[in-house]
């Protein structure tokens, strides 16, 4: 009944509303099959209910979906070859780990055996081998985590949507769990698609990303695409840090008027001696602040003209040498191929 070489799941000019609210506002795009596809974007900008829409549990005001080449249109979210892991793990708790994992073999009525030699298989996967027996109240956070997502992958789902799963888990461990499902999911080949407010976790999980913002979807591209070329302001400021300059200096270093983005650490502090060319724009300042980060520093530097610009060299690592002090004159130099301009979509 599938197509083949269809893509996983399209959206075609999908829209859904709440009353006033335009949650989803005429929405398209493409996962293909076998893509980690992560929906990124600020809280209300519509990720969880196009994760709900894939899933049956919403239904489009307008506009069409597809998943592996056939319109869901109507059909209810248990015949759609796709399965969810939320948040809040959503586990039974009146049942042990390995009877939440075996959970969708027994309603296909899948022998006891071959449940428990498939959820063991599952265990090992997500590194909860040996835990069969607990109880979902007797696991940290991280490994409730793990058992949410071996439950949901038991079936074999053609697609997996996972919605901010790591959300209620500390940073260390996010990291961690972020290099597992990524290697989870190239293992199996499955489909993923990954909703998260985290720019550096969709940064780092993703194959592609979709950047969200007030129901639309702004900019869709691999990560390095969208970090080094944002199309907007908004995914500029969104993704990663950035300066935005507009005005006489965006004029004088971008050669247009326009509206530019520049990211810290694509701006060098030069010493006289280096960094002029036809290719380099350069900037004289002020260091206004130095903020010390650890693997690199941050300064706060005032330019001519009276703009604020933060620069985060990275060739010193981050060390910063004595005549870079608050107050110190600086010159600034930029690669033009990392200046950017970005319309003002909103
Ligand atoms: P978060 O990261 O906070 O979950 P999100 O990007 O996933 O946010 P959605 O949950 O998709 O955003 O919500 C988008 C908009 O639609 C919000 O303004 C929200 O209040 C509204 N909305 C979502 N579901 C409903 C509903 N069932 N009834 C009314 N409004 C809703």
């Amino acid at each position: 009944m599938n197509a083949t070489g269809a893509p996983a799941v399209a959206f075609d000019r999908v829209s859904r509303t709440f009353g006033e609210v335009r949650a989803v506002d005429d929405v398209s795009f493409r996962v293909e099959d076998g893509e980690f596809f992560s929906m990124l974007g600020p809280s209300g900008s519509g990720k969880t209910t196009c994760l709900r829409l894939i899933a049956g549990f919403e239904q489009p005001s307008s506009g069409h979906i597809q998943v592996h080449g056939v319109n869901v249109g109507g059909v209810p979210p248990y015949r759609r070859d796709v399965n969810t892991v939320f948040q809040d793990y959503a586990l039974f708790p009146h049942m042990n780990v390995g009877e939440n994992v075996e959970y969708g073999l027994m309603i296909r009525k899948v022998p006891k055996a071959e449940r428990r030699r498939q959820a063991e298989e599952m265990l090992a996967m997500v590194k909860l081998d040996g835990l069969y027996a607990r109880r979902p109240g007797q696991l940290s956070g991280g490994q409730r985590q793990r058992v949410a997502l071996a439950r949901a992958l038991i079936n074999r789902p053609r697609v997996l949507l996972l919605d901010e799963p790591l959300g209620a888990l500390d940073l260390k461990l996010r990291e961690t769990m972020q290099a597992e499902i990524k290697a989870i999911q190239r293992h199996l080949g499955i489909t993923f698609v990954y909703v998260t407010h985290d720019q550096g976790e969709a940064l780092a999980m993703s194959d592609r990303l979709a950047v969200f913002n007030q129901g639309r979807i702004e900019q869709i591209g691999a990560p390095a695409e969208v970090y080094d070329h944002p199309a907007s302001v908004f995914v500029a400021g969104f993704v990663g840090q950035t300066n935005l300059l507009d005005g006489y200096l965006a004029q004088r270093i971008g050669g247009f008027p326009a509206t530019f983005s520049i990211r810290p650490e694509r701006i060098r502090v030069a010493g006289e001696e280096g960094g002029f060319g036809f290719d380099i724009a350069s900037i004289h300042g002020r260091i206004a602040a130095i903020t010390y980060l650890g693997a690199t520093s941050r300064l706060n530097v005032q330019v001519d003209g009276g703009e604020l610009i933060v620069v985060e060299p990275n060739v010193d690592g981050g060390v910063a040498p004595p005549d870079r002090v608050v107050g110190a004159e600086v010159r600034l130099t930029i690669d033009r191929k990392h200046i950017q301009a970005v319309t003002d979509a909103s």
